[in-house]
This record gives structure tokens, sequence and C-alpha cells, in this order.
């Protein structure tokens, strides 16, 4: 863009350079003399015939008959006029030919007037083009720029990404519908729409998508959620149209939105009300995939590292109705993720991928990839034949700095509390009877604020919750702030999350089940509406001293919850720093590790 940009405007300039070139050779040749000069010419017969314009006198030795000023005339003399009311007279006695200058001549309109207006129409001409490569076009109509060309022949399989095991088994089925759609048509069985990839930015989204397409063969449509946003109102929606119309025609096929946020951010949701254009472009998104048929054979994945600001229209049945978790990588993934890209690289022998793996937690597939590439640099650099440990370490220590200041990576203390505290919620899950089986610890950083995360898979769809359940779910909460409490005899930031859920459930329990004696039955909160923001239009129905009693209420809950927590984390000490240990070693445990642990 810079560099088209930086030759268009040298194109301006020579534009401009020949115009001044030509003006200069289109104005005539002449000696310049002062009028005294000029007339003592004529008295001395060197001129014949004299040109007189509004501002200049032209003299010429001779002029053909025709008596107009010739196209291109060789003046020999020309001086600027002057009110000389004896001029003409003058002239006359010398016999000159007296000629009145044709000032509307075509060259003159030409150079004066409609240079310059084709120059202006030009700059105009170049500007708009420059507004419009940014945004569709503004003569394109938001038809052609983007003409969204379908990519075959990736060079793209599952092999290429590593890792990511969950959400390739969550694929394979799509992969399995794209290859062969008549198995899946003839029994009726119907493949999700949409599919929506969820996790931080590098962690492969777009590499699973580009997988998906690869293994099945089938054409792929790329475009970036953001590259729907036009400036001018309409072209979205014109381009979502396009698209579809497109995937249609190529259909088995996939369309692959990326940064699906931007585009499909909760209608509404500004302060200022919505953004139209974004929301007729999103609206178009969902007519479209209502439009075709389930089993056409357009698969739509989409890739998002903020599901929860998404239009909750978006995630309706029969649009992205599945998510795939993808998620950054932990220890054995990163040693798998590594292999792929050093690949083309010759290593030294003394190389463990494995070491690496374990400085770098908390590093995406795309940090790896750019990792290998860093110390391959450096080893040129060096003029080394082979990648060395000391490049690598040189590379991982840049690319931490980096992160560091994205706080994106742990240091060992933050490592090890984290640790603590995710089996904190873990055994508090194990130990109470209505809690959800734990499904995965992790001590992986994930998105902004959780720095570590405990899975727990529901064991039934519940539609209703007991008040032991709901306390429960508070002590799992709290688990790992009492963890932490326990072992380092000393509380952490990190506990925000948890604590806000639990008193969420406490506050909930209290203000709106009627769960509590003192409070009674009554309501006092209404479900926040999820299209409003919370609390923003929410009235208070009810006075101040009942305000005061539900918090009162509410940090009761928190603190019996707390102490229950603590009872049961120190009680199971042992099995707190056992798993602890093997977490921080493993940084993830999965369901089956967890449960060999607890024996
Ligand atoms: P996202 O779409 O999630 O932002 P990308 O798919 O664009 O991430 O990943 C960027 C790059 O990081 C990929 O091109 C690839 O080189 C590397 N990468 C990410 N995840 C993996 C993985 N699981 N295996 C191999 N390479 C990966
Ligand atoms: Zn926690």
């Amino acid at each position: 863009m810079e560099k088209k940009f930086q030759f268009s405007l040298s194109y301006l300039f020579i534009a401009l350079a020949i115009f001044i070139l030509l003006q200069n050779w289109l104005s005539p040749q002449v000696n310049n003399v002062s009028y005294s000069q000029f007339k003592a010419h004529v008295a001395e017969k060197k001129i014949n015939s004299v040109v007189i314009s509004s501002t200049l006198l032209k003299g010429y030795e001779k002029i053909e008959s025709d008596k107009k000023e010739p196209m291109f005339p060789k003046a020999l003399y020309v001086t600027p006029r002057i009110d000389d009311k004896n001029l003409v007279e003058f002239l006359e006695k010398y016999g000159v030919d007296i000629i009145a200058a044709n000032e509307n001549t075509f060259l003159r309109t030409l150079l004066s007037w409609i240079l310059p207006t084709l120059f202006f129409v030009g700059i105009w001409m170049f500007m708009m083009k420059r507004m419009g490569q940014g945004a569709g076009g503004m003569m394109t109509l938001g038809k052609s720029k983007a003409k969204i060309i379908a990519q075959t022949d990736l060079g793209v399989n599952f092999e290429s990404v590593a890792g990511q095991e969950e959400a390739k088994v969550e694929l394979a089925e799509v992969i399995e519908f794209l290859k062969t759609p008549e198995k899946f048509t003839r029994l009726g069985a119907k493949i999700p729409k949409g599919i929506l990839l969820v996790g931080p930015p590098g962690t492969g989204k777009t590499l699973l998508a580009k997988a998906v397409a690869g293994e099945s063969g089938v054409p792929f449509f790329s475009i970036s959620g953001s590259d729907f946003i036009e400036m001018f109102v309409g072209l979205g929606a014109a381009r979502v149209r396009d698209l579809f119309e497109q995937a249609n025609a190529k259909a088995p096929c996939i369309v692959f939105i990326d940064e699906l946020d931007s585009l499909g951010k909760a209608r509404g949701s500004g302060m200022m009300g919505g953004h139209d254009e974004r929301e007729q472009t999103l609206n178009q998104l969902l007519a479209e995939m209502d439009g075709f048929e389930v089993n056409k054979g357009v698969v739509i994945l989409a890739a998002t590292n903020r599901p929860e600001i998404l239009d909750p229209a978006l995630l309706r049945p029969g649009r992205f109705d599945r998510h795939i978790l993808v998620d950054r990588p932990d220890l054995k993934e990163r040693v798998a993720i590594l292999k792929v890209h050093v690949k083309g690289i010759t290593l030294a022998p003394e190389v463990d991928l494995e070491i690496i793996a374990r400085r770098t937690p908390g590093f995406t597939g795309a940090d790896l990839a750019n990792l290998a590439n860093e110390a391959t640099l450096l080893a040129v650099r060096k003029g080394k034949d082979v990648v060395e440990a000391t490049e690598f370490e040189e590379a991982i220590d840049r690319i931490v700095a980096g992160l560091e200041k994205k706080n994106r990576v742990l240091n060992e203390n933050e490592k090890r509390t984290v640790a603590y505290h995710e089996t904190g919620h873990a055994l508090v899950a194990t130990f109470r009877k209505t809690a959800e089986k734990v499904h995965k610890i992790s001590i992986v950083p994930r998105g902004i604020g959780a720095l570590g995360y405990t899975m727990q898979l529901p064991t039934e769809d519940r539609f209703l919750m007991s008040k032991t359940e709901l306390l429960e779910k508070i002590d799992v909460l709290l688990g790992g702030r009492a963890a932490e409490k326990i072992i380092f005899n000393e509380i952490t930031t990190g506990a925000q999350n948890d604590l806000q859920r639990a008193t969420d459930i406490a506050r909930s329990m209290v203000a709106m089940y009627g769960m509590n004696e003192k409070l009674g039955q009554a309501t006092y909160l209404q479900p926040a509406n999820q299209f409003l923001q919370q609390g923003l239009f929410q009235q208070k129905e009810f006075s101040d001293q009942t305000a005061l009693l539900i918090d009162e209420e509410v940090r009761k809950i928190l603190e019996e919850r707390m102490v229950l927590a603590e009872k049961t984390l120190v009680e199971q000490r042992p099995l707190l720093e056992k798993i602890a240990k093997v977490l921080l070693e493993k940084e993830a445990l999965d369901d089956e590790e967890f449960k060999a642990l607890l024996g």
C-alpha cells in the first residue's frame, strides 16, 4: 500500500514536469526588449509587423498575408505594452503592419483552462482511488475489490497442525461430510452449518480451517470480519451476498470468516445505538446462513478470540451453534508444534525440543513458529551451519520480553501460585457431591484475566439447580483462593474472576431465587437483559435497608463457604501438594491423569 502510493505520486510529478515543459515550449522564443528599444527597432525598420495584445507587443520581421497571428509565431522582439496613445501613429509612420492579437485561440484556452482542469480531475480520481482501496472502491460498489477467490490446494492438512487433538476430533466429522455428503444426506443427518473456533490469536484457528479444506479437498473461501465493514453503507451486505453466491456455486466448500467479532458484535451494544453498517452486514450474514440448505455442502468456519461479545443471534441453532476451543498449547503440544516448525532447519544434535518447550509456557503456535525462525536467523547472522541451543535461548529471551509486555507469560513464582490455585478448584470440585466432574486443569495462560483454568463438565443437562448445588458451586469457585491461602499464607489478584462469579451466584440466591431466610421468598432482582448493558437501566425496586441486608447476606454466604472450602483443602493437603507439583511439571492434566493422581 505504502509502496503503491509513492509509485502513483511519482507519476503525478512526471505529469507536472511535462506540463511545465510543454508550456515553455509553446510560448514563443523571443528577445525581451524594453519599450524604447522596441520603438527603436521599429524606427530602424527591423520590424515589419506588430501584433498588439492586451499585455504585449510582438514585433515580426514579416507575416503572412492572412493577417492572423500564426500558431507558433517566432516574434523577434517582445515588450510589455505601455499605455501609449501615439503608438499606432508611430507604427503607421514607419509603415508597420498592425495586427490585433487573436487572444481566444484554441491553444490558449487549452492551456489556461482545460489542462489545469484535467490536472485536478486527475488528482481527484487518484484520491478517490486511494480512499477506495481500503474499502472496496467507490466506483466498484463492493463487488470487484474483494472478489473473493476460492483457494484450492492449500498444501495444509491435519499433519501441519500439531496438537489441538480435541479440535481435530470435532472437525473430523465435518471432513467426513465434505468428502462424502451422500452418506450423510441419505440418512438424513444434519451437519452443523456454522462452527466457531474460539481461542487467542496465533493458536492455529486459521490453520485448522485450512487443514479441514485440505483434508477434504474442497475449495476454501477466506475473508476477515473487518473486511466486511465498509466505508459506505450497504457494501458490507453486498459483499456477504457475493461471498455466499460464490460459495453456493462451488459447494461443497468451506467459508472461513476470521475475526468474526469485528462483524458480529452484539447489536445495539454501544451507548449511541448500533453501528448501522455493521448491523446491516450482520443481518445479511444471518439471512444467508438461514437461507442455504443444511446439506448443500457449504460449511462456515469462523474464528474469534472474544466469543463473549458476539451477538447472541449468531450463536442460535442453525448458525454458529457449535464451538470448538482452540487453546494455547501445553508442554506436550509445544514439543509437537516445534517439531513441525524445525522441519526445514538443520539443528545441532544437542538441541532438545523438550527443553525449549519447557521454557516457553504461554507461547502460541505462532509464537513458536516465530521462535524457530528467529533462532535460524540468529544462526545465519553468526555464520553458523547449524542452529544451536544458544540461538534458541537468545530468541526465547527476545520473544518473552515482547510477550511480557503483553502480560502473557508467567514467571516461576506465578506459575507455582497458579498451579496450587487451580488444583484447589479441582480438589474442592472432587469432594463435593453435586459438583461437575473435572475435565481438564491447566496453568497455561488463556485470555486476559484467567491465568489458568479448571474445566468442569456438566454431568447432565441442567434446567433446575438446587440450593445445595449453588452453594457447592461457590465452594469450587472459592477453592482457588483457599488453596493459595493454605499453601502460601497469602492471597493474590488471580481470584478476581472466581470471586465475581461466586458473588453473582450468592447474590442471585439471596435476591432472585428466594433462598435466604432473612429475605424470604421475595425477589429483588430481575434476570439481566442480555441486550442491555447490565445494570445500566436496571431499576432498584427495594429500600436501602433491604439493599444493606442483601449485601450482608451475600457476604455471610461467601464467608461461610470459604471456611468450608478451606476445610476440605486442609484435610486433603497431601493430595493438593502432590497434584499441584505434577501440574506444575506438565502444565495440563486431563481427567484421566487427574483421576490417577487422586488414587
Ligand atoms: P489464528 O488464526 O488462531 O490467529 P493462525 O492459524 O494464523 O492463528 O496461526 C499462525 C501460525 O502459527 C500458523 O501459520 C502456523 O505457522 C503457526 N501455528 C499455530 N498453531 C499451530 C499448530 N498447532 N501447529 C503448527 N503450527 C501452528
Ligand atoms: Zn480460579
